[in-house]
């Protein structure tokens, strides 16, 4: 092979393979088996074909192949251990596979796998190795059918073929069932390659060092396996292959580690780029590099299939690899979460071949970078609790700590046990696992954990409203419920009423629970009109739970939902729920800069630009209005520019509760399909200031002159200019009728002005210019980018033609006909259709002319020659091309894989000489 293949590359070439002999393309199964309750996670290529092979159910098509992702972190196949201390092992990886049901057999599967080696990725014939299947035990016979045809294959030596026993090449489901011979491919990496070279030990095919490679296992499945030793042949015969991908990767790529195919460049780059370290101090410190990268990209593809973080079965293990490759993070320095940015390189890589990366960036990002903020915050406390009993169990001469002592440390601390194996491993000790999973099992019986989680719609509100009902009896909480005042009382004291984790009201709650909390009163905004939740704190005496949303569950109970983060909240403690301000801030400069883009917008469009939708967030907004055409340029520029002034006019904003009727009457603005009560919160910002002169009559003069006034329960700033700065970022079409507005301000407008600026500061520094001359400069390169275009296809036309003249003296004669078949380099379809009729006007008559260019290729014949049976796409054909057209004139395209151009060309002569018989 010339050049090298990337992994993309590795596993397309595969596809294509078998695909251009007969395959269907699967696509790979999620990692969360469907219907397989024995099965944490798919751990191989067979899972997602294991109801065909036992004859449970079938697949429209008899040969398949796949690429498989496949996990192996937990249970009977468990790498954990082994990732990062060696170059091989992963918690993930890919296993490429082709398959028959019922169909194809060894014959055929043993030639493509060769011919895939060696034709199509230019293995080394004599490097590789075969082995077959023959019985220890002497029952089952041995397998010199698949040794037969091994032999057969060109270019292999048949002193390759080697027998092996059950431990080795006999494949069975299970110790009775289907079962059958397996064919190994090793190679043969060099001694180079051997980690014992030099000692004593076993150095071959399946031997003990590294220097046999294992690529490729081919099994046939043929006998069913009795109880009683009986073996009887199948109906039908399957093959199931499987390769590590990340294995023949490495192969190819002629690199001695996994980690160092470009599989893995992308995300160790990026760690790298945040450690600082030169690529030498990285390889001192290569374990920690393998296991982020290795447990990120793991964590990308589970969240990916929907297992985010969290306390049990599937979950917890996200939660773990998540914290352990965090706590590898802090031993290269990483202090801030990194594994959202080495998941961005991932989700670049991966991302076209498993589209659900793509589609789930968002959440896999957010996810990560949650959970390294959760486990930040404990990690400390809970590292130092575990050394204090590791210098314990060291005092008392003992080697292994306690399961239930390693339990309570993740209850409290997050610490998952592998970690604390970790940490006890680096010193020589041990954690007893067993016990660990003994303690975990007893909490999660405790806590209701294997009851049903949460409830549904109707049944949901009737839960909580009896929770309000036993309060409202304990005369714990008045009879409106649940006090709701986000506009004054950000900060609230009051007693913890109730604790709901897993759909049941309990007493206390753990530390990493997901729980919703019941107070008196809460400052916390519920979404609505457009803007959306607020976020922040509950603290007790000596625990945290941090709130992401809050919701009204039912009449009268709103509930705070969110997570331990530390400590055990109990019922009846006291606790302060408090309002993350500095996001509440964000959001409220861009609601009341909402009401400030709706009033320019009437300005400039007219009155028939009403709201028809709205988000007010911490980040951005966006308002969607009533507006048949797309706005121009100039008057986005106009909204914006008014908004800037309606900030800067530093403008109070009143809100006051009035009746319904009185607000209209003033000329509120009420959005249009929203219900209002009788009572009503009105928004109006006032054009003059006198509102705070301490003359009534101004004040109400001041009252008169509104700039905007709307019915509205968001929350909003006092004054304009707290807006700081509002852009808007892209106005566009939200649906027939409806255009759509996006924008930012604040702290959202300075990020989105230092982006482009910086933008704009590296353009000029590529061209060597100043700011301001960026747009003359580029457009004085776009004009030379033009006229070399002009002059290269003139170069090019040039030399061409002299290329065709030259070879004009090498027109054949086949029988009386004048044959000319050349390839035109650095030439394109229009230039060769004018050689093609050049060499028409010098041969008007009994001349056919192939020329070939890159893939493309034209031939032309006279009419003459048509009339005598020779067409011209004859000639495309004939040369192993693909294309049509008129008789006397047709373009096509070679294959890639054509190899040399002149030996297709030759074949052109005698094209001409068979269809004129
Ligand atoms: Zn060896
Ligand atoms: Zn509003």
């Amino acid at each position: 092979m010339s050049k090298k293949l990337t992994g993309n590359e590795i596993r397309q070439t595969f596809i294509d393979f078998f695909v251009e002999h007969g395959h269907t393309a699967v696509p790979s199964m999620s990692l969360v088996p469907g219907g397989d309750a024995t099965l944490l996670f798919t751990n191989s290529g067979m899972v997602q074909f294991k109801d065909v092979f036992i004859g449970t159910d079938t697949r429209p098509y008899k040969r398949a192949v796949d690429s498989q992702k496949c996990l192996r972190v937990a249970g009977k196949h468990n790498d954990l251990d082994e990732v990062g201390r060696d170059d091989t092992h992963h918690t993930f990886f890919e296993m490429l596979g082709n398959w028959s049901f019922g169909d194809y057999y060894k014959k055929e599967a043993i030639a493509w796998s060769w011919q895939l080696l060696t034709d199509v990725w230019g293995l080394p014939k004599d490097k590789l190795y075969a082995t077959c299947f023959e019985d220890d035990k002497g029952d089952i016979p041995r397998d010199d059918e698949a040794a037969d045809i091994w032999k057969l294959q060109p270019g292999f030596d048949p002193s390759h073929v080697l027998f092996f026993g059950r431990k080795e090449n006999l494949w069975q489901m299970a110790e009775f069932g289907p079962c059958g011979p397996c064919s190994e491919i090793h190679i043969d990496l060099g001694e180079e390659r051997d980690n014992l070279r030099g000692t004593d030990h076993v150095c071959g095919v399946n031997g003990e060092c590294t220097r046999y490679l294992e690529l490729w296992n081919n099994v046939f499945i043929q006998y069913n396996l009795f109880e009683d030793g009986r073996l009887e042949p199948l109906p039908a015969k399957h093959v199931d292959t499987g390769m590590g991908f990340e294995r023949i990767v490495s192969v190819l790529q002629g690199v001695d580690s996994n980690y160092k195919t470009d599989l893995f460049t992308g995300s160790l780059d990026v760690l790298r780029s945040l450690t600082g370290h030169t690529e030498k101090e990285m390889d001192v410190n290569f374990t920690p590099y393998r296991v982020i990268c290795d447990h990120a990209r793991s964590a990308a593809f589970l969240i990916a299939d929907g297992v985010v973080p969290g306390n049990g079965g599937r979950n917890y293990v996200t939660r773990m690899i998540i914290r352990r490759a965090a706590r590898f993070g802090t031993k290269i320095g990483l202090k801030e979460p990194f594994l959202a940015k080495v998941a961005e390189a991932v989700i670049n890589y991966y991302g076209d071949f498993y589209p659900e990366l793509q589609k789930n960036k968002a959440t896999i990002l957010d996810n990560l970078t949650r959970e390294e903020v959760r486990f930040a915050r404990t990690v400390e406390a809970g590292t130092a609790h575990l050394e204090n009993l590791l210098s314990e169990l060291r005092a008392s001469n003992s080697t292994t700590l306690d399961g239930h002592k390693a339990f309570d440390l993740y209850a409290t601390y997050g610490l998952p046990f592998e970690i604390s194996r970790d940490i006890a491993r680096e010193q020589g000790l041990d954690v007893d696992e067993a016990g660990f999973n003994a303690a975990k099992n007893e909490h999660s019986k405790a806590s209701g954990g294997g009851k049903a989680m949460g409830k549904t719609g109707g049944e949901d509100a009737e839960f909580f409203a009896n929770i309000l009902k036993d309060l409202q009896t304990k005369n714990k909480i008045g009879k409106d419920g649940v006090a709701y005042d986000p506009y004054t009382s950000t900060k609230v004291d009051g007693e913890v009423l109730a604790l709901i984790v897993g759909g049941e009201s309990v007493s206390s709650a753990s530390l990493d629970d997901d729980v919703e909390v019941i107070l008196p009163k809460t400052g916390f905004y519920i979404e609505s009109g457009g803007q959306v939740n607020d976020e922040g704190y509950i603290r007790g005496k000596d625990w945290e739970i941090e709130v992401n949303a809050v919701r009204r569950a039912a009449a009268g109970v709103i509930t705070h939902i969110g997570q331990v983060i530390s400590g055990q909240p109990k019922v009846g403690d006291q606790a302060t729920a408090e309002v993350d301000l500095t996001r509440r801030h964000n959001i409220m400069r861009n609601h009341t800069a909402t009401h400030l883009l709706h009033k320019a917008l009437h300005e400039v469009l007219g009155d028939h630009a009403r709201q028809a939708g709205s988000l007010v967030a911490p980040t951005h907004l966006r308002f969607d209005f009533t507006q048949p055409d797309a706005m121009t340029s100039e008057q986005v520029e106009r909204v914006e520019k008014m908004v800037n002034e309606a900030i800067a006019a530093d403008m109070p904003v009143v809100k006051v509760t009035k009746s319904l009727d009185e607000a209209k009457k003033e000329g509120a603005m009420a959005l249009f399909g929203e219900k209002y009560g009788e009572t009503v919160r009105t928004v109006s910002i006032l054009e003059s200031d006198s509102l705070l002169s301490d003359k009534p009559q101004q004040q109400a003069a001041a009252l008169q002159s509104k700039y905007s006034y709307e019915l509205c329960g968001g929350t909003h700033l006092d004054r304009t200019s707290d807006i700081g700065a509002f852009l808007i970022v892209s106005e566009g079409s939200a649906a027939a009728g409806i255009r759509r507005i996006e924008a930012v301000t604040g702290r959202g407008a300075y990020e989105l002005i230092q982006k482009r600026f910086k933008t704009l500061k590296q353009t000029a520094g590529a061209l060597k210019s100043a700011l301001e001359e960026v747009p003359v400069k580029v457009e004085m390169l776009q004009d030379e980018v033009a006229d070399l275009k002009k002059e290269l296809a003139n170069l090019r036309t040039q030399s061409a033609l002299s290329t065709f003249n030259l070879q004009l003296a090498n027109v054949q004669t086949v029988k009386d006909v004048n044959v000319l078949a050349v390839e035109i380099p650095n030439a394109d379809a229009d230039t060769l259709r004018s050689l093609a009729d050049k060499f028409r006007e010098k041969y008007p008559q009994a001349g056919a002319v192939v020329l070939v260019t890159g893939s493309t290729v034209i031939a032309t014949v006279t009419e003459d020659l048509v009339k005598r049976g020779l067409k011209a796409g004859d000639l495309i054909t004939g040369i192993g091309g693909k294309g049509g057209g008129r008789p006397n004139m047709a373009q096509g395209s070679l294959p890639a894989s054509r190899g040399n151009a002149n030996e297709a060309l030759g074949k052109a002569a005698k094209v001409v000489e068979e269809k004129l018989k």
